[in-house]
């Protein structure tokens, strides 16, 4: 199994556009960019799989060759996208991805009802290319060879989905390699670290968690806007970090950062960055 972050950033990216905040501006001067978070992962390293699809996707892709078509002329290694989420910054991409023969799409019941109604990505996408779309369901066996088990994490709806029914809004997901048995978990979207998340990531070789923000009052004490991080279904860095310390032989990163979450260094996440080799 193979898993790339091809974007490290949560929505907006970092720097963000309109943000003169001192992470943007220090980011600027230095040339460095966190695109939004997205993910590849592979089995086989032939057959790649999207955590995922954020807005910044046609720039993640070109600049990952093993992303690269070929040798047929629409030939992709892009068999699908898995999606944890149906906010903005994860399912805009898709549309980027229109040129597709075929996709294949992986969601649940909460986020396809979502993407099919309150915005309707899915019928959207269906006209521009050939749609395999499926429910994301535990179990599931990719091609490559990477079995899939997905956790509800949480029931926070995006903005634009207020009053859309529906309860696995928020999910975790495990990776695992049926040959190397090498397996990762994916949880850039991470409410609270339940004892059924430990149970979790209980295991696993490689997780990278929610690093949106560094303590929940982050975002008011940077920029004077209402909300802590918690409120925003992120569990803060400060406290899950902690947790983390249980789980030996577990090498756990952050990934997802907001524009104001100034953390550098061995445990965060960078665009580029491969988690796991063991193909
Ligand atoms: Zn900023």
């Amino acid at each position: 199994m193979r898993v790339r972050v091809l974007g490290s950033a949560a929505g907006g990216g970092a720097p963000q556009w309109n943000c003169a905040c001192p992470v943007c501006r220090d980011a600027r001067r230095d040339g460095r960019d966190r695109t939004q978070d997205t993910v590849a992962v592979t089995g086989d390293g032939t057959a790649w799989y999207l955590l995922n699809a954020g807005p910044d996707i046609r720039t993640q892709v070109l600049r990952t060759p093993e992303l690269a078509p070929g040798p047929g002329l629409r030939e992709t290694p892009v068999r699908g996208v898995l999606l944890t989420t149906a906010e903005l910054d994860h399912t805009l991409g898709l549309l980027s991805l229109r040129e597709a023969v075929r996709i294949s799409v992986y969601a649940t019941a909460t986020v396809t009802h979502a993407l099919s109604t309150a915005f309707p990505l899915r019928p959207m996408l269906g006209a521009y290319t050939d749609l395999d779309w499926q429910d994301l369901t535990a179990g599931l066996v990719l091609d490559g060879g990477l079995l899939v088990h997905r956790l509800t994490v949480g029931t926070k709806r995006p903005r634009y989905a207020g009053d859309t029914p529906g309860e696995d809004w928020v999910s975790a997901l495990r990776l695992t390699d049926t040959r190397s048995g090498s397996s990762f978990v994916y949880a850039t979207c991470l409410p609270a670290w339940t004892p059924a998340f430990g149970t979790f990531v209980t295991g696993a070789d490689e997780v990278l968690l929610d690093g949106t923000f560094t303590t929940d009052d982050e975002l008011t004490r940077t920029t004077g806007r209402p909300g802590s991080a918690q409120a925003m279904g992120h569990l803060p860095m400060a406290a899950s970090h902690p947790m983390t310390t249980g789980y030996p032989g577990t090498r756990f990163r952050y990934g997802h950062l907001n524009n104001t979450n100034p953390s550098l260094g061995a445990d965060i996440a960078a665009d580029g960055l491969e988690l796991l080799t063991d193909h």
